[in-house]
């Protein structure tokens, strides 16, 4: 199933940074966070790890997200409702 877009669930996310090795090696064939279209950064508020993903250079890869496949704690998961959205953060 081709998926249209995804939610990051911060609560979930334990900051191992998977994703962006994940994503680093389907964009360019290297395990190097610099390479991922994916950051991390830290919620004051609930100072949790959050990934944020840079929206103009994510593809989504074609519907099969890497990153998402990549996550072992799902906090990267399909949006199965608002697909208007490529990406959007669980509050
Ligand atoms: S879906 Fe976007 S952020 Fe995730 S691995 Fe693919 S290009 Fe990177
Ligand atoms: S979103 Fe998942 S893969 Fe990425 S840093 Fe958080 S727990 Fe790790």
């Amino acid at each position: 199933m081709r998926i249209e877009g995804i939610v990051i669930i911060p609560s979930m996310c334990r900051g191992c940074r998977s994703c962006q090795l994940a994503c680093s090696y389907v964009r360019h064939g290297v395990f190097n966070p610099a390479k991922s279209v994916i950051v991390m950064d830290r919620e004051v508020e609930t100072d949790h790890t959050v990934p944020v993903i840079l929206p103009l250079s994510c593809d989504l890869c074609g519907g099969n997200p890497a990153c998402l496949r990549a996550c072992p704690y799902g906090a990267i998961v399909a949006n199965t409702e608002h697909t208007s959205y490529k990406i959007l953060v669980q509050t």
